[in-house]
Order: structure tokens, then C-alpha cells, then sequence
């Protein structure tokens, strides 16, 4: 069992209130139960904990500081977390921030320079799109801010080892071009488009059904602008399904057949599965041991049945997925799409039909091109 990414929540609270976010507004409470910030002594134990998976595992393993919103954790215990992580990992151990870019200021991504820290924002297009889901909790607008903060990150001498680029979450009432140009216009260098959270019970936003296409309609529109683009940004999403069709290798969970070992690092320490599982139902990211980074080793935690059991829930079990001719390119979707109370996760994605679309739409392009037969 080796581990790929370590999610940390350095917080457990947010600066804003997104209304579809899956830790607040989708009806897990866990957070309530968490310390606001991570504290010093638990930033000791995980950086030992770390430290000692660097030597037990021979995979290199990224660390992703993630929330709420990370960045709350203000400069000073930002720079405690940097300066014990960095000298518990290997220097070459990617460290990863996804943060909202609301608190990002010239103080942070000179320490994040410092230790070699790469930072993807959250943003999901220009103001009318962003702030229709993206709100402070007043109700304001987060847009200026969040492009103030990315202009910072774009515009710092370090700017090409701190801009990771942006992540979005798809609204399919959107315009996908105008998305598209408004995320060049920011000079980001890679996006990456993701599913709003949901599942068979509780259908994602803008689905009106299992078998509608409305998110394969945007992801079309996209893959048509991203092709016919001479200097496209990466396009994480797109570039995993044409590297797939072409017999290569995804880079993230939720397409092809690779596992991905995730283990998340939750404020006071405890290890839980992936947090988007929240989605599905109250305390579904819970691991029935109590485990935590002050008192367990994580190679013998990433060992145990238990685990094992979690990391086997991302090979879809569904006979659906396993006749299916695109299984090797979808791989099934993402764990928490596949949720249906009663049925569990045992159940091609609720982006089924969108993903058939947008993998057949790929195929006829690169079949129109002779790159596949
Ligand atoms: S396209 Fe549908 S049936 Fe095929 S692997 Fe993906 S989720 Fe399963």
C-alpha cells in the first residue's frame, strides 16, 4: 500500500461560505468537532509522522495543506508548519496548497517561496459565474478578492514555482468558452475542472437526471476551445481522458484504473478517509479506528484491513462499469458519485451518461486525427 498524496487540514474553518461546499453545506458536521487551527504540537507529531513514511514507503508522496481554508492559519504558524515539514521530508517531497486566495498576501507567498511551496486557487470563473456560489459569509462577493490575491501569486519573482494554476468546479449553466478565456486571461497555467459534488440520492447541481448530459454538454464545448487553442493551459481533466484513450496513464483520481493512495490528516491529528466522501452521508469519511498521527505509525495504519477496505472503493464494483467499454478510461468515476442509500457505492458514477459523451467526443477527435483506430 503506498500513499501518493497526504491532504493536511492545517483548518477547520473557512473564511467564506461557498453554498456548495461538501465540509459546511452538505450535511457532514465533523468540522464542529475539530480545533480551529492545527496546533504546534500536532504539527510535530505529523511532521514525524511524515518524516517516518518518507523512510517506511518507497513512493514519494505529496503533502496538499487543504481546509477550510489553510491560510487561515495566518504567517506565523504557516512558517512553523513549512520549517517542520521541510526538515522532516526530503526536498524533493512536493508540498501543495489549495487555498481560496482570499488571505494570500506578498508575506505568505514570499514563505511559501521560501520552502518551495506550490499554491493552486479556487475560482470558479468571472464574477457573475464565481459569485454564484462563492460567497463571503455576508453574502459578498469574494471575486475581487480572490483575483487580487491571484494577481500577487502571478505577479511574485517566484511566480513560476508558486502558481500551480486554478481549480474550478463546473457550473454547467456556464458559458464554458468564456470560462475558459477569462482563466487565460489570468495567465493560469493549468486548470483543473471538477464535478460538483452529489451522487444517485441527492443528484448534483444542474443534473436533471442520471441519464442527462448537461455536464458532458460544458466539457464538450471546452474540449472544442482547449483543442482549436494554439497555447492552451494545461487542462488536468481533458488531459487525462486523451492520454488514457491513447494507452497512457491518468495523473488523479476519478479517471482510469490507477489507484491513487490518499490518506487525509485531519486538524487534531486523526487520519481519515477522503474528505469528499462527506458528500454521501454524515461521518462517511470516518474510519472505524481512532487513528491519529500522535500515536500510530502510518505505514502500519495504510497496512491494515481497514484501510485496504477504503482504498478498494475506488475500483468501481458496479456490473455496469465492468461490461462497459469506456471503464478503462472512466474507471468508474469518483467514489462519492457512485453513492445511492441502500446500494452504497456499489453503482456506476452519477456522471455516467456525461462521461460516455465527453470519452466518445475525445475518441471521434483523435480518431478524425489517426491517433486512434
Ligand atoms: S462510463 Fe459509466 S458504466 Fe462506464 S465505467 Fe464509467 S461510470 Fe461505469
Amino acid at each position: 500500500m503506498q500513499i501518493d498524496t497526504v491532504l493536511v487540514k492545517v483548518a477547520s474553518r473557512c473564511n467564506i461560505n461557498c453554498s456548495y461546499c461538501y465540509v459546511y453545506n452538505m450535511g457532514d458536521d465533523g468540522w464542529k468537532d475539530m480545533p480551529s487551527l492545527m496546533s504546534r504540537n500536532t504539527v510535530g507529531a505529523l511532521s514525524k509522522a511524515l518524516g517516518q513514511l518518507s523512510q517506511d514507503q518507497e513512493r514519494p508522496f505529496a503533502t496538499v495543506f487543504h481546509g477550510g481554508e489553510p491560510l487561515m492559519l495566518g504567517p506565523r504558524r504557516l512558517e512553523f508548519l513549512l520549517q517542520s515539514l521541510r526538515s522532516a521530508l526530503p526536498t524533493s517531497y512536493p508540498l501543495c496548497m489549495q487555498t481560496n486566495g482570499m488571505l494570500i498576501t506578498r508575506e505568505i507567498l514570499d514563505l511559501c517561496a521560501k520552502h518551495g511551496v506550490s499554491i493552486s486557487v479556487s475560482l470558479d470563473g468571472p464574477k457573475a459565474i464565481n459569485d454564484r456560489f462563492r460567497l463571503d459569509k455576508r453574502g459578498q462577493s469574494t471575486h475581487a478578492r480572490v483575483v487580487a490575491g491571484i494577481e500577487l501569486l502571478r505577479t511574485h519573482p517566484s511566480s513560476s514555482l508558486l502558481y500551480a494554476g486554478l481549480l474550478c468546479v463546473i457550473d454547467p449553466a456556464s458559458s464554458a468558452r468564456l470560462t475558459y478565456d477569462y482563466f487565460k486571461s489570468l495567465r493560469a497555467p493549468s486548470v483543473d475542472f471538477l464535478y460538483r459534488d452529489g451522487n444517485h440520492s441527492d443528484l448534483p447541481f444542474g443534473k436533471s437526471s442520471f441519464e442527462s448530459t448537461e455536464y458532458a454538454d460544458w466539457l464538450s464545448e471546452l474540449l472544442d476551445v482547449y483543442l482549436s487553442d494554439a497555447n492552451p493551459p494545461k487542462i488536468r481533466f481533458l488531459d487525462d481522458i486523451i492520454k488514457l484513450c491513447l494507452g497512457g496513464r491518468g495523473i488523479k483520481e476519478g479517471l482510469g484504473q490507477q489507484e491513487y493512495g490518499i490518506a487525509i490528516i485531519e486538524t487534531d491529528g486523526t487520519i481519515t478517509k477522503n474528505d469528499t466522501l462527506k458528500s454521501s452521508f454524515n461521518g462517511a469519511d470516518r474510519f472505524i479506528q481512532n487513528w491519529s498521527v500522535h500515536n500510530d505509525r502510518l505505514s502500519e495504519v495504510f497496512e491494515s484491513a481497514e484501510f485496504k477496505g477504503y482504498h478498494a472503493i475506488q475500483n468501481p464494483t458496479s456490473s455496469s462499469c465492468q461490461a462497459c467499454e469506456y471503464l478503462k478510461i472512466c474507471g468508474g468515476g469518483m467514489p462519492l458519485h457512485r453513492w445511492k442509500e441502500g446500494a452504497g457505492f456499489d453503482n456506476p458514477s452519477v456522471y455516467c451518461s456525461d462521461q460516455k459523451v465527453i470519452i466518445g467526443k475525445v475518441i471521434g477527435r483523435l480518431k478524425a486525427e489517426g491517433l486512434v483506430h
